[in-house]
């Protein structure tokens, strides 16, 4: 092997190490604590069956993350981003007082 075609070859092992080390990294958001202050202040559950119903009487065992507009996972995934909680995770099956009925 040439000394340009190793470079070049250990360049690409290089960025692929680094796009495994970033998507490591995507995948890694934390979960949000249901015992952090602003999840507390919004009633966040990361199971919608364990909402205060006596705090929020509205609130109903089908509305879940997964089903609210602000939800940034796909379809199918156990949790995505939601700007309410920017840089976290929340569970599709969670729920918050912000919650919003998805469109559609
Ligand atoms: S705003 Fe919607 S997606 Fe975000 S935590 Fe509340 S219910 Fe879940």
């Amino acid at each position: 092997m040439s000394s340009t075609r190793r470079t070049f070859v250990m360049q690409v092992i290089g960025v692929g190490a680094t796009l495994a080390a970033v998507q490591r990294t995507a995948q890694a958001a934390p979960k949000v604590n249901e015992a952090d202050p602003q999840a507390q202040a919004l009633g966040y559950r990361a199971d919608t069956a364990k909402v205060d119903a006596k705090k929020y009487p509205k609130h109903d065992n089908a509305q879940k993350c997964a089903g609210c507009q602000l939800f940034q996972g796909k379809a199918g995934d156990a949790a995505g981003g939601c700007p309410i909680f920017a840089g976290k995770e929340v569970a599709a099956n969670g729920w918050c007082s912000s919650w919003v009925k998805k469109a559609g």
